[in-house]
């Protein structure tokens, strides 16, 4: 049962009937039902058979989209009209959404189905799916670990087979960290080629809505259909990626920078790396030293910046607009303040007041100014190396899953696990988290590619010539 190898196979097993899409579907909800232990999903849309059933006559008419049939499960921070949309946060429990997302909306148009919305950080806030409402997600390959985060729930998702694909929100990490922890691939476009309308905002000018699956023609699939000019995302931009097939002739150049393999990286992903670009070094690949020189102030530049983003966005859960109020208070103020207080999680609080901080008049510029002028910094870092690679290779993450609780109460040492995933955001390049096999204690290591803005046919192109060499890296 549902034994294809991406979405294509799938859809020419459902053409020549040897698939039925209702049991399909009905195979993916039982298989949710069975792991609900992994707290991978906050809710569970049952109709999906019944938009299998349309779906499968429109195939067999003729009429289906690019995507009929495929089984899609959203982040619970993404809007879909009529169902809820909590970002795992208490503050927007029992709220639904007036309007559905551009990206959702675009798939649905396609045919996809959608099966239901995943856990999440609260508001995408987390790298560890803990900060949830809904509790932590866990690692299906083991459920005492985290399942990386913030988009912990879609990756469990297809993880463990629970779906085909899935939507996640990259804003410094959260695609290719929880990808890398749970063993699949996970793309964070370039910043813009998505729109980010219905994507509830955290850091606006870094979010990024992008795909997992468990193979890159799908992750190839989905991009191409989300991506694009929207009239209600005004930084959105019109170029798909079937317009710009990459068809190579000449030898793809890698950079190595040494900023991402020194102190902090786990010894074990650190040789299954380079064993990666030992046998890509045999398929007519170069590699060259690089530096991204800016690299030790991402995370500082990162924060500094996203919580002053997400401070004036989240001003908007105030209790009268969206969701959550607390009872029984007279006085507006306190009503403000008191929803505000029980609504939202320590780590989203910690987050509004450190921006609050950042933004205040005293400390706009030794902080906020500085930081703006980092990132430039940090976007010429990988200006210069572009001019002299295809592609940046380096690892996800510097250790592999964690046990849960084990950073919980050290923000700082949780923070420290998105050093080599906040660059890509804070230039808004394309980055993609490829899985490389498993670490000596059987868990998932991930491999980052980071392309030059809107160049991720070449993030593709590098995946499928490591699918052939998939044999001789996934040896421990
Ligand atoms: N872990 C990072 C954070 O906590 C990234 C979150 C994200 O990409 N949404 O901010």
């Amino acid at each position: 049962m549902n034994s294809y190898k991406n979405f294509s196979e799938k859809l020419e097993k459902v053409r020549n009937n040897g698939l039925s899409l209702i049991d399909n579907v009905e195979f993916f909800l039982d298989a949710i039902e069975k792991n609900k232990d992994l707290n991978a999903f906050n809710f569970i849309f049952p109709d999906a058979t019944g938009a299998a059933k349309k779906i499968s006559q429109k195939i067999k008419n003729g009429t289906a989209g690019k995507a009929a049939g495929l089984v899609v499960a959203i982040k619970d921070n993404l809007a879909i009209k009529d169902k809820p949309l909590t970002c795992s946060s208490k503050i927007l429990k029992d709220f639904r959404s007036l309007y559905t997302s551009t990206a959702v909306k675009k798939l649905l148009e396609e045919d996809a189905i959608i099966i239901g919305k995943t856990n999440c950080d609260e508001f995408a806030m987390g790298s560890s799916n803990e900060t949830s409402a809904f509790g932590p997600v866990k690692n299906p390959y083991d459920k005492t670990r985290v399942s990386g985060g913030s988009s912990g729930g879609s990756a469990v998702a297809v993880a463990a087979n629970l779906c085909d694909v899935a939507l996640g929100s990259d804003t410094g990490g959260s695609i290719r960290q929880p990808a890398s922890f749970c063993g699949v691939y996970g793309l964070k476009p370039t910043y813009g080629r998505v729109s980010r309308y219905g994507l509830t905002a955290f850091a606006s000018s870094f979010d990024s809505i992008g795909p997992f699956a468990n193979n890159i023609s799908d992750i190839k699939l989905v991009l191409d259909l989300i991506s694009g000019k929207d009239v209600n995302d005004s930084t959105s931009y019109q170029l798909l990626i079937s317009e710009q097939n990459e068809t190579r002739t000449k030898t793809l150049k890698i950079g190595i920078p040494d900023e991402y393999f020194g102190e902090g990286l786990d010894q074990g992903i650190k040789i299954k790396v380079e064993n990666v670009i030992n046998n890509l070094n045999k398929l007519n690949v170069d590699f060259v030293s690089i530096s991204l020189p800016h690299t030790e102030y991402a995370i500082a530049t990162y924060y500094i910046l996203t919580t002053a983003e997400a401070s004036s966005n989240l001003s908007r859960y105030d209790g009268a607009r969206y969701g959550f109020r607390a009872a029984g208070i007279s006085n507006l103020d306190d009503m403000y303040t008191q929803s505000r207080s029980q609504g939202f999680g320590t780590e989203v609080k910690r987050r509004i007041m450190l921006g609050t901080y950042v933004l205040s008049s005293g400390y706009y510029d030794a902080y906020y100014r500085k930081a703006q002028k980092v990132r430039r910094l940090l976007k010429q870092d990988f200006d210069n190396a572009f001019e002299k690679v295809d592609l940046i290779l380096t690892p996800t993450t510097p250790t592999t899953a964690f046990k849960i609780g084990e950073k919980s109460d050290d923000p700082l040492e949780m923070y420290l696990n998105d050093i080599y995933t906040t660059p890509a955001n804070l230039a808004g390049i394309p980055a993609l988290n490829i899985p490389i096999g498993l670490s000596k204690n059987n868990l998932p290591v991930g491999m980052q590619l980071m392309a030059n803005l809107f160049d991720e046919s070449k993030l593709f192109y590098a995946a499928q010539l490591i699918e052939k060499i998939k044999e001789n890296i996934n040896e421990r």
